[in-house]
């Protein structure tokens, strides 16, 4: 058994209002024990005295692609898998260091990778993971160029790679969703709309049919899991949410009506705002076509509206970020893009409570509370009143705890040996 204590601890929960002033923070193994205001009495542990910094759960970023290894998906048409893990992993491991503990890889990820890391084989956020993409023939997912002929849509080698899967007509989808759960999938994605990155269909297009999406929804629904639904529009968001589906990602282009929809079915909204701002920023350098360039400009307007809505209307929003390869380093500026119109604390709650409520582990993860998996950050200085100290690469993380490991630890620690108490501050 194993004790690790944070002492002195600003403490932000994952949901309450109100944050808890000079507590202790105890963890035993890969849990958190106990929280004490005021001074702990424990024995043998190991010590750290965060001086009143903020503590956090653990990040989770609830839409990732940690194989997308480059912003043009073009370039990674003929790496092999092995190849590309060993460039997926230093950005897996930057996912990390930016205090994310957990994320939710929403078309690559598979359960080699969520193992990995499971087993702490490399260095990385838990993952939870839904195999490929499912796509309907010239659907967002679909990448095959005009000239390309080929009718080889069986799924396995279908002229697309392992992060889409082309699907079409009821009976595919059963068989499909059956087929990526039986490989291991946590959940399944599907793409329900166009989308910026695919350059043969509108962005406000729908796509599957009504009887797709619902099959997709009663199949998951039946192992205890949750489709999640690539959309932007209002008409592809309510024809999604109506039909059974969960989480709905992006969104930028609905209306307060939709938003209202969404909030009504208890589904929810996964805005990932950062990956438009900065991929625009940067689009032309890395070769993205005039077409992919226009569409970004037409959800960045849209995005912000969107937050608006969501906000207004009491929707469940989640936190995710959707960058792909070289746009990586941006994951983290997510939190001060949401709060330009949220509360820094309701942003927070995106990206802890309400993300593990999405993943189905509330409770265990996105918070900090006794039985909970001990995931922690510990900040330097208070993101309630300056969010921007959790951008960029982990600056302004002193601590970061994942499953009761101290991944990161820049405070001095101390062992004891018998039961003590600390110091007590002079409030105590
Ligand atoms: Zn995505």
């Amino acid at each position: 058994m194993s004790i690790i204590v944070l002492r002195n601890a600003l403490l932000f929960d994952g949901r309450s209002d109100d944050l808890q002033d000079d507590v202790d923070i105890v963890v035993e193994d890969n849990r958190v024990r106990e929280i004490v205001d005021g001074r702990a009495s424990v024995g043998n542990a190991t010590e750290i005295d965060v001086e009143g910094r903020t503590v956090l759960p653990g990040l989770i970023d609830a839409h990732v692609h940690v194989f997308a290894v480059h912003l043009n998906a073009y370039r990674t048409k003929d790496y092999p898998l092995t190849y590309l893990t060993v460039l997926a992993l230093p950005r897996i491991k930057a996912m990390l260091d930016r205090g994310f503990t957990t994320v939710r890889d929403v078309a690559g990820g598979d359960f080699g990778i969520k193992d990995a890391l499971a087993r702490n084989l490399i260095p990385g956020p838990r993952a939870f993971v839904g195999g490929p993409g499912l796509t309907q023939t010239g659907g967002h997912g679909d990448h095959r160029s005009r000239t390309d002929s080929s009718d080889d849509l069986c799924g396995c080698a279908n002229g697309l790679d392992f992060t889409r899967r082309l699907v079409d007509g009821p009976d595919q989808m059963r068989l499909a969703v059956r087929d990526e759960l039986r490989k291991g999938a946590d959940h399944i994605k599907v793409m329900a709309s166009g989308g910026v990155g695919s350059p043969h269909d509108a962005i406000d297009d729908c796509q599957f049919s009504e009887e797709e999406l619902r099959i997709a929804a009663e199949e998951t629904a039946l192992r205890g899991t949750y489709v999640a639904a690539h959309t932007y529009g209002s008409k592809a968001v309510q024809r999604a949410v109506g039909n059974g589906i969960r989480t709905v990602e992006h969104c930028n282009l609905i209306d307060e009506e939709t938003a209202i929809f969404v909030r009504d079915h208890n589904a929810f909204v996964v805005p990932t705002m950062v990956c438009y701002e900065v991929t625009e920023r940067h689009g032309d350098d890395m070769g993205l076509s005039p077409v992919v360039m226009e569409k970004l400009r037409y959800v960045i307007e849209g995005g912000l509206r969107m937050l608006e809505y969501c906000a207004r209307s009491g929707t469940n929003m989640g936190f995710g970020s959707d960058l792909m390869g070289e746009m990586e380093f941006a994951q983290a500026h997510e939190f001060v893009i949401r709060a330009q119109v949220q509360k820094p604390i309701d942003v927070l709650r995106s990206a802890t409570s309400i993300n593990a409520e999405i993943l189905n582990r509330s409770g265990e993860l996105g918070c900090v509370a006794p039985g909970a998996l001990a995931d922690m950050v510990v900040v330097d200085g208070n993101p309630l009143d300056d969010i921007a100290l959790l951008d960029g690469q982990g600056e302004n993380l002193s601590v970061i705890m994942q499953d009761g490991r101290l991944y990161k630890n820049r405070l001095p620690a101390r062992e004891v040996s018998t039961a003590t108490s600390a110091p007590a501050s002079a409030a105590h």
